[in-house]
């Protein structure tokens, strides 16, 4: 078993799709083993996406991010970081495979629905941003 993190994005959160999100998710055969729902600031969102700072929409998504609550969660899965992916699809919606959460329901590049972490690193540190240990589940 392996953990990835996700976000409900604030597109996803203000436009009532968590419920739907994360029933796909749940089908899709991923275990939560976390989840809370918080407001980022510039200073958090800022830092989530550090690795973004240089880019040219970097301001916009911080601006994105913090415009209302997001829904931070843990899954569990078998190479859960690539098969989250695989899940969610290509950053821009329209690239998106069919079927996949973002093809399905992001209406924009920018404003995609859900965050997965891309690599078993990233996903134990963005982990680690939004959760402590005791935060997360066991589920045996
Ligand atoms: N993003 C954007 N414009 C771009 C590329 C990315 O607004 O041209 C936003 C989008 O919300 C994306 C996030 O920045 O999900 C992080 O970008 P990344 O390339 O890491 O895409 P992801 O890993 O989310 O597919
Ligand atoms: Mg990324």
């Amino acid at each position: 078993m392996s953990r990835t993190l996700a976000i409900l994005k604030p597109d996803c959160v203000k436009r009532n799709l968590a419920g739907e999100v994360i029933a796909r998710i749940q089908k899709a055969n991923f275990k939560i083993v976390g989840l809370k729902m918080v407001r980022l600031t510039k200073e958090t969102a800022g830092e989530f996406y550090a690795v973004h700072k240089e880019r040219p929409f970097y301001a916009g998504l911080v601006e994105f991010m913090t415009s209302g609550p997001c829904v931070p969660i843990v899954l569990e899965k078998e190479d859960a970081f690539e098969e989250f992916r695989k899940l969610i699809g290509a950053t821009d919606p329209k690239e998106a495979a069919a079927g996949t959460i973002r093809r399905d329901f992001a209406e924009s590049k920018g404003e995609n629905i859900v965050h997965g972490s891309d690599s078993p690193e990233n996903a134990e540190r963005e982990i680690g941003f939004f959760f402590s240990e005791r935060e997360l589940v066991e589920l045996k």
